[in-house]
């Protein structure tokens, strides 16, 4: 009697645009051990807190839409807790701790003393003052203009040189998630809607608007936890790769309008700890971002010594630089389709060289810089990393 060997399970391997391939453009090799490794679950910094704050503002969406929690500003210690606490729940239930520095995690009298130094809980630290700022500085203009939250995108490519036999898959699926707006919510709006403002404030949109054939359009929103990155910084122009694929996935989608524009909001921007407002003032003298400070601001920025706290920035200012439109482009469409081809190429080619025995720190790229290495739990045994300290406030 002969038994039949089972063939190999035919995959699609499925990335996510911000989960995977923002994350392997981070580090190849922190993305590996943060996802496919046997290390219990831990997350770098950066990427627990950009969970988290997209978390709040979806779930806060839905109080607002939902529960009538219609005023803005929302207080914290009765509303906007309430929020954060749901989000750490659910993340933690997905294995994903707050960073103590962070995220006060307490819930109430049965708690014991956690990670804080005394015990008035709950905390507001970082993640909170963040999220506080960010569902009060945008959620009264942004929630009435959302259509549709949570949209799941999802489209298909062609394995980039697909080879028989030693591809995993022909194919890959790429995924993201989105809150899209329609213009008839935008038209719907008051005038002294912020985001209408800076909309019709930008000229490709307006361009994109008179040339407009459809009587309906799109808007696509996602939500980053970091500063504004400097103009052509490898963030930057990831993120103008991500906007322009979401739209192109979007459009596969059949109830669709056309996007004319997609919005990103930094909500770091809203309340700068000291390495980000660092960055910022290296970024105000070199020139080297598009929203620059203008007098009171500027000289803020210029004048802050780091020893010092940080001073307090115009409200204008903080929500001009949250908030990045980007228009689309069909010519750049297809440039960040293929930029994010030659990603999963690599990642696919990092995971062939390990399922053939090669040892994971030769399989997989790094990426050596100091602010992401000072946040990676690998960095003690990472051959490359730049770190020379401990954990730091994203
Ligand atoms: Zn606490």
């Amino acid at each position: 009697m002969s038994l039949s060997v089972r063939s190999k399970p035919y995959i699609i391997p499925e990335y996510s645009l911000t989960g995977d391939l923002l994350a392997y453009l981070t580090c190849g090799l922190q993305y590996r051990y943060q996802n496919k490794g046997t290390l219990p679950p831990s997350m770098p910094i950066q990427l627990w807190f950009g969970d988290f704050i997209h978390g709040v503002m979806e779930e806060s969406y839905l109080k607002w839409r939902d529960d009538d929690w219609k005023d803005f500003p929302w207080d914290w210690e009765t509303q906007i807790r309430r929020v954060e606490l749901d989000i750490h729940n659910r993340m933690q239930s997905r294995g994903l701790q707050p960073p103590a520095n962070l995220f006060c995690p307490f819930q109430g009298e049965s708690e014991h003393q956690g990670l804080c130094p005394d015990s008035h809980h709950p905390h507001k630290l970082v993640a909170s003052i963040r999220a506080e700022a960010a569902i009060n500085t945008w959620g009264p203009h942004l929630f009435p203009l959302v259509d549709d939250n949570e949209v799941r995108l999802k489209g298909i490519r062609d394995m980039p040189h697909y080879q028989k036999g030693v591809s995993r898959s022909n194919y890959y699926g790429v995924t993201g998630i989105i809150d899209v707006l329609s213009s008839v919510k935008l038209e719907e709006a008051s005038n002294k809607n912020l985001i209408i403002k800076y909309l019709h404030q930008d000229p490709s949109f307006r361009e994109k608007l008179e040339k407009l054939e459809s009587d309906k359009y799109e808007v696509i929103v996602d939500y980053k936890g970091m500063k504004r990155p400097a103009i052509g910084s490898p963030s930057w122009k990831h993120h103008y790769w991500q906007v322009q694929t979401y739209s192109w996935l979007r459009s596969l989608q059949p109830d669709s309008s056309p996007v004319l524009i997609g919005i990103l909001f930094y909500l770091n921007e809203l309340s700068l700890f000291k390495e980000d407002l660092l960055e910022l003032q290296r970024e105000v003298k070199e020139n080297s971002t598009d929203v620059m400070p203008t007098e009171g601001d500027r000289e803020l920025i210029l004048r802050w010594n780091p020893k010092n706290k940080t001073p307090k920035l115009s409200e204008p200012f903080r929500n001009l630089r949250s908030i990045r439109m980007i228009s689309m482009d069909d010519e750049l469409l297809a440039q960040s389709l293929k930029e994010f081809d030659n990603v999963v190429e690599e990642i696919e080619g990092s995971i062939i060289q390990e399922v053939d025995g090669q040892v994971i720190q030769d399989s997989w790229k790094t990426n050596p810089d100091k602010r992401t290495c000072d946040a990676c739990d690998y960095k003690t045994f990472c051959k490359t990393s730049a770190s020379t300290k401990k954990l730091t406030v994203p």
